[in-house]
């Protein structure tokens, strides 16, 4: 298939200084769990990438110095020589496809403890380190510390030249870096020409920039990597003043600006509370301001928004982290004139979850993602059948759509049974939740593929019992059947069921999705699961006219999408909407219209009038496994190879993990498992004692 005319432009190539990107698909530096802790996996990552055409790729953050060390995380480091070897690996990875390498250089200043380095942190002033309420603080930087300072930096640089990259990231974004700290009125108090004026609070950076460009900038490219507004209104920086008048400064000094909203929440919102391309507003006079190449991000993964966001003379690169999580050949399909192939971001940030879990990243569509090295795992390519087998596979949620996937690409005969009239199982259902829709690309991008397959049939209003899949005659059984919320109140929380809890007193998450609603009046909300449920029920009922009252027994709502970076902009929705939420309290009695809880603070047990919506945890809905395990060797004499449980009928989970196992039981089937060894390869260290 040839190229549609109206992507030409996106692969033209540009001059970035003394360098040329072959095309305008700009993967910005993006963490990923893996960094210096997992090289061989990293590296491979981002020669993916380069694989499937990022014309740029860029490293993770890498700290440049042992003065703001970032541990726990896992993230890339220059801070000497020894530091070269893995990451000119992955600039070789990168380069071998055709690709420009980029690094991005950062000290986190007081955002860090420094728990490895055991450093003083440093920073504009003194203030208390920032991560994790650290209880320390940071120096305020003398003139000679500052001196000390950008001669690391351009060390670093020079290291960064002798790794072969082609691009260096100066950066000054998301709230966490020591220019961005010398910047901010709010934490740079200096009396000296670095502190005050808008001109004294980018001096470091301007240094930096200069500094940089007179050691490197003969052969590689100068990337500004800048937060134009931090979103906070006048208490930071906003593009319409000073994130505008900073770049006017600086307009022509860099190769290349990169430029974004800060802080990393902002940055990097989900598709929940921020849809594609939602960033342009903030970053539209850059290219006013200088003759230089501009990016941004905003997961784009649509070619027409990205041609339109050129032509519209807002960047000339697309910038990318997600999209080119979940699908590291977009650039590719494009050009090989089948964008109808893109695996689509869905704006979930499992990705950065697990980034700040200090973890190899995990993508919610591309399941592929940081097994590339350790099993081998190519985005695209998957193993011919090994054998004529038929596999059925029962039930249409994530796991069971992308085993039905992978199945027919390799060649199998496959059918996909359902029960429900549709398919798509809870993506279906959750993206019909508010601000989920986006999610219902799960289902979309699988089902985009099994259509075109020859090889992979689909039933609708197929429930199948244990008596139809022994009729069925297929070789290997597949078992993608889901699971069911409780109602009883059983969950983290509670071992034992609440008392007054049952499937009479209670809805579930399941009853609200097939469309059931409390009596209408005020509704309790017991959010003991702790994600995205009781923040988007609350949203639901709330828009509906019930008066909504989350009860957690965490210390804030939705505690875990702290990792998806959503927690702080769920809170502020919640306060929009006039949801009120009860914090260290758990459900311990239900009535006729009541709810009793417990305050954890007090001990004191407070009423609260109106129904419940408990969202505890779920159980497998494992029966037809069960009903076929009963029947002893019954299914094996009729036939039947193997069966297999899968996604959230084996063990509830998150989406993401759905769609690894349904990739996983593609790939594993008719190959040889053996189920006491350890199935990934592992990076070992080499010890100076050995
Ligand atoms: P997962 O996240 O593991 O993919 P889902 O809950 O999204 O699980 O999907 C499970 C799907 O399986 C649902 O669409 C459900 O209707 C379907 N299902 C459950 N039991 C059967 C059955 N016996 N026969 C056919 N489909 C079933
Ligand atoms: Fe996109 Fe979610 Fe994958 Fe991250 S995990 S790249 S947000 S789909």
């Amino acid at each position: 298939m040839v190229r549609d005319p109206r992507y030409d432009i996106l692969f033209e190539p540009l001059k970035i200084g003394p360098v040329t990107t072959p095309n305008r698909f700009y993967q910005v530096p993006h963490c990923n769990g893996m960094g210096r802790v997992y090289p061989d996996s990293m590296i491979a990552m981002r020669g993916m990438k380069a694989a499937g055409g990022w014309g740029i790729v860029c490293t993770e953050q890498c700290d440049f110095h042992h003065s703001a060390d970032i541990t726990p995380f896992t993230e890339t480091r220059l801070w000497d020589d020894a530091d070269i070897g893995y990451l000119a690996g992955m600039v070789d990875a990168v380069h071998e496809h055709g690709s420009l390498a980029g690094i991005e250089l950062v000290h986190n200043g007081h955002d860090v403890g420094n728990l490895y380095s055991r450093e003083v942190p440093i920073g504009p002033s003194h203030r208390p380190v920032e991560a994790n309420n650290y209880p320390g603080q940071a120096r305020a930087m003398s003139k000679q510390d500052i001196r000390n300072y950008r001669r690391w930096h351009r060390d670093a640089a020079l290291r960064s030249k002798k790794a072969g990259f082609d691009l260096v990231v100066v950066y000054h974004g998301h709230d966490g870096t020591v220019p961005t700290h010398f910047l901010s009125k709010r934490q740079n108090q200096r009396t000296d020409e670095y502190g005050g004026s808008l001109e004294n609070r980018l001096r470091l950076y301007r240094e930096l920039l200069e500094e940089t460009k007179d050691a490197v900038g003969d052969t590689m490219g100068v990337i500004a990597r800048f937060a134009v507004d931090e979103m906070m209104g006048s208490e930071g920086l906003e593009w319409e003043s000073e994130g505008r008048e900073a770049l006017e400064m600086l307009a022509e000094l860099p190769d290349m600006w990169d430029v974004n909203v800060s802080n990393w929440a902002n940055d990097s919102m989900t598709s929940r509370f921020a849809p594609e391309g939602y960033q342009e507003e903030y970053v539209r006079f850059v290219k006013q301001v200088t003759s230089k190449p501009v990016s941004t991000v905003g997961r784009y993964t649509s070619p027409d928004a990205m041609v339109s966001v050129i032509r519209h003379g807002i960047v000339d690169l697309i910038g990318a982290a997600r999209p080119s999580i979940a699908d590291p050949f977009l650039p590719r399909k494009i050009e090989e004139g089948r964008p109808e192939d893109i695996r689509e971001c869905i704006g979930c940030n499992i990705c950065v979850a697990w980034d700040l879990l200090s973890a190899p990243i995990r993508c919610t569509q591309n399941p592929t993602m940081s097994e590339e090295w350790r099993k081998g795992w190519h985005p695209e390519q998957i193993a011919e059948k090994a054998s004529e087998s038929h596999i059925l596979v029962v039930g249409s949620g994530p796991a069971g759509l992308e085993a039905a996937h992978q199945l027919g690409k390799r060649g199998y005969q496959v059918t996909l049974a359902e029960a429900l009239g549709e398919l798509g199982g809870r993506v279906t259902r959750e993206s019909r939740l508010p601000g989920l829709a986006v999610w219902a690309r799960v289902r979309d991008y699988r089902l985009g593929q099994i259509q075109t397959m020859a090889n992979v049939e689909t039933f609708l209003e197929s429930e199948m019992t244990a008596e139809h899949v022994l009729e069925f005659g297929a070789d290997h059984l597949c078992l993608a059947t889901g699971a069911i919320w409780r109602h009883d109140g059983v969950g983290r929380a509670n071992r034992s069921p609440i008392q007054g809890m049952s499937r009479n007193t209670v809805l579930s998450p399941d009853d609200i999705m097939d469309g059931k609603r409390p009596a209408m009046g005020p509704v309790v909300i017991f959010d003991d699961d702790h994600y995205y449920f009781g923040s988007v029920i609350a949203e639901l009922l709330s828009a509906a006219g019930y008066a909504v009252t989350i009860v957690t027994p965490e210390s804030v709502v939705a505690d875990w999408t702290r990792y998806t970076l959503e927690q702080c902009h769920i809170e502020e929705r919640m306060k929009q909407a006039g949801i009120a939420i009860l914090t260290r309290r758990n459900v311990v009695r239900v009535s006729a219209g009541e709810v009793v809880v417990l305050n954890a603070l007090t001990d004191q047990e407070e009423v609260l009038s109106g129904s419940i919506v408990a969202i505890t945890m779920r159980l497998p809905n494992d029966h037809l496994y069960n009903d076929l395990m009963a029947l002893g060797d019954t299914a094996q004499k009729a036939g039947i190879k193997s069966v297999r449980r899968i996604g959230d009928c084996y063990g509830p989970s998150l989406i993401a993990s759905a769609t690894y196992e349904g990739h996983r039981y593609a790939r594993e089937l008719d190959t040889e498992v053996d189920i006491d060894a350890v199935p990934f390869k592992r990076e070992h260290h080499k010890l100076e004692l050995a």
